[in-house]
């Protein structure tokens, strides 16, 4: 019989906050220089007091709320206790049986995967390894910044529901502006408990510790999956226990025999008050602060401006050009609205037309310069008016992609450029008759070979009257005239 495999997620992300979680050192997640932001507090000097840090808690109700979580009526901090280099005070400060945030879930592809609480604790400081002077140093920067983590319920299937779901988590939390989530700075750091099972009793657990990557959660869970069948299939025990993630080698190892609550004395953390979150905080008015998320961006978008899954999954993943495409988009809504003649089909066509010259044309110019589409010197009218300039043909597209580039390097408007340069199409019939009859002529050769058959000799004399025009002839009239003159 099939294995199921059944999987929950721990997730940790540090908050974006100006300050750590009980004092005021800096959280700068940018600092390079160790041992800068700290002080007595997050050190864990004997007899020193920590203060929460209000930013923390809202940030953790907010990310609880987008969550659809239930937002503890009474919360406390607890000491988790245990031994480490990187945790100066010998335990951390944590929350065990009353987190801010729980029962909660996420919708993803109509599937709810549940939410089973959202806690915040601080993180620990770090530790560098350095294998040629054989030693080992600390960085307390990290020590004492606020961390969120989060827990599911095991409803989650397999590797690739795994990554998704973080991918869409990192997602929200960077929407919401709570955390950066970048997993590459360790700015969100994965778990991920995986059992195999053939009836509704859950399997023995694993637990696979430190993944950093999207890639590392899918990968490590499949090997585990598969470890854990082969294991199975050949009458053997799961033995529960915390693994290990060797990305090089793509295989989990065993760590060591999981620990039981019970091993971290929890217990309330004496040095600070307990809270009841809805007499410090307007929880409504942080629920009216939570901007559009991802599923409701991707929609609208969709609704919106009919653009392709692609398309809207680049925008989804970068707010800045998103925002972008939008001024442009409403632009081209206007100008569409007041030319009648071009129907109600018109924008949409635009918005597409926009979308294809900002993901590719534009994109390509803000990578060469290794620059952001913040900080370019095209404005998003200026972009629709050169979107318009296109959909009306009085530009074809090879003269476009000089313009913009034109554009990209000196910010003027794209009228000015086709003025200045003298590039409009020329569509006009009569400019481009001598034009046509001047090749034909000059080419008998190859206008045997079209009168015989050779439907390529086409592109050849379309060519040669594009390189006559420097490419501002219009193709779909230079083809009309060729092929009246050719009959
Ligand atoms: P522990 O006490 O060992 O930390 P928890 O019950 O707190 O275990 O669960 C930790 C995580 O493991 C949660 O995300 C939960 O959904 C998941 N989990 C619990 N039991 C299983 C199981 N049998 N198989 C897969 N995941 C599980
Ligand atoms: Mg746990």
């Amino acid at each position: 019989m099939k294995y199921q495999p059944t999987i929950g997620l721990e997730i940790h992300a540090e908050l974006k906050t100006k300050t750590k979680m009980f004092c005021d050192s800096l959280n700068d997640p940018d600092e390079k220089h160790p041992n800068i932001n700290i002080c007595p507090i997050c050190l864990g000097h004997p007899g020193t007091l920590p203060v929460i840090n209000k930013e923390a808690v809202a940030k953790v109700i907010k990310a609880g709320l987008a969550l659809n979580s239930e937002i503890a009526e009474f919360s406390k901090f607890d000491r988790k206790n245990y031994f480490y280099p990187d945790l100066p005070k010998g335990y951390q400060i944590s929350q065990y049986d009353l987190p801010f945030c729980k029962n909660g879930h996420l919708e993803m592809k109509g599937k709810k995967i549940r939410i089973r609480r959202i806690h915040l604790e601080e993180d620990t400081g770090r530790l560098i390894h350095d294998l040629k002077t054989n030693s080992s140093l600390i960085d307390f920067n990290r020590a004492g910044i606020p961390l969120m983590e989060l827990v599911t319920e095991p409803d989650i299937e397999s590797g690739e529901e795994a990554r998704l779901f973080s991918e869409e988590l990192q997602l929200i939390f960077r929407y919401l502006g709570v955390s950066d989530a970048d997993m590459e700075k360790g700015q969100m750091r994965s778990e991920a408990n995986i059992s195999l099972s053939q009836d509704k009793k859950l399997g023995v657990k694993v637990e696979i510790k430190n993944l950093n990557s999207l890639k590392a959660i899918e990968k490590a869970i499949e090997y585990e999956i598969n470890r854990q069948r082969e294991l199975l299939e050949k009458g053997e025990k799961i033995i529960q226990e915390t693994r290990g993630w060797n990305e090089d080698k793509g295989v989990t190892y065993p760590q060591r025999v999981k620990e039981e609550a019970a091993d971290y004395r929890y217990f309330p953390e004496p040095d600070l008050p307990p809270l009841k979150p809805a007499e410090i905080f307007d929880i409504e008015k942080i629920k009216m602060e939570i901007p559009e998320l991802p599923a409701q961006k991707r929609k609208r978008f969709e609704k919106e401006y009919n653009l392709g899954k692609k398309d809207i999954e680049i925008f989804i993943r970068d707010l800045s050009l998103a925002d972008y495409f939008e001024e442009a988009a409403s632009e081209l809504l206007e100008w569409s609205e007041e030319e009648e003649k071009r129907g109600p089909k018109a924008a949409k066509e635009l918005y597409k037309l926009a979308a294809n010259y900002l993901l590719s044309d534009l994109s390509g110019l803000i990578k060469e310069k290794d620059s952001n589409v913040s900080e370019i010197l095209i404005t998003p009218e200026n972009f629709a008016e050169f979107i318009n300039l296109i959909y009306e043909d009085k530009i074809s597209s090879r003269t476009g992609k000089d313009v913009l580039k034109e554009m990209f390097a000196s910010g003027e408007d794209p009228s000015e450029i086709i003025r200045e340069k003298g590039l409009l199409q020329i569509s006009g019939f009569s400019d481009l008759e001598k034009i046509v009859e001047d090749i034909i002529d000059k080419n008998e050769k190859v206008t045997y070979d079209y009168k015989t058959g050779k439907e390529n000799a086409m592109q050849f004399l379309i060519g040669q009257a594009m390189a006559k025009t420097k490419g501002r002839a219009n193709p779909k009239i230079l083809q009309e005239l060729f092929k009246k003159f050719l009959i």
